[in-house]
């Protein structure tokens, strides 16, 4: 079984209410059982929601401690991102996936680049949350653009 990113195969489950299928992706792993998720949902976060960034660093940092996110209305809201993280981590456990496709640009399943904390579009290398803590409990994590 391969996990998957919720939104990439057409739940509405991204920030603006909106799905962001990848037909490629589908495609590519069209012979696979896959395990959708959404580690804001799990987090307890709504849908739709406000863009959240992480602040001027990397997931690997919020999971240490070390940095925040933040929604665009000046909202600390770290505790659901780590929440989601750690659920969806359970789940895929659960499941024995040892492979996930993620969305990238994400502040949780960003897999080579995040939003860097500005709210103005710029992007900077690193995993969102999710994606950090995936890869660090030996699950191999891809971004959706691989095929
Ligand atoms: S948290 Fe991940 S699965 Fe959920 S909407 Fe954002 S990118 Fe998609």
């Amino acid at each position: 079984m391969i996990a998957i990113s919720a939104c990439l195969i057409g739940v509405p489950c991204r920030y603006n209410g909106k799905a962001a299928t990848s037909k490629d992706l589908m495609k590519a792993l069209k012979e696979e059982e896959l395990l959708a998720f959404c580690p804001e949902i799990l987090g307890g976060l709504p849908t739709p929601r406000q863009p959240a960034e992480i602040i001027n660093g990397t997931g690997i940092q919020v999971l240490k401690g070390e940095r925040k996110i933040f929604d665009r209305l000046g909202n600390d809201i770290t505790a659901a991102y780590i929440k989601g993280a750690y659920c969806s981590l359970d789940l895929l456990k659960k499941h024995g996936v040892k492979e996930a496709y993620l969305k990238d640009n994400s502040p949780s399943c960003g897999v080579t680049k995040i939003y860097d904390g500005s709210f103005t579009q710029n992007k900077i290398n690193g995993f969102g949350v999710t994606a950090a803590l995936l890869n660090d409990s030996g699950i191999t994590v891809y971004h959706e653009l691989r095929f």
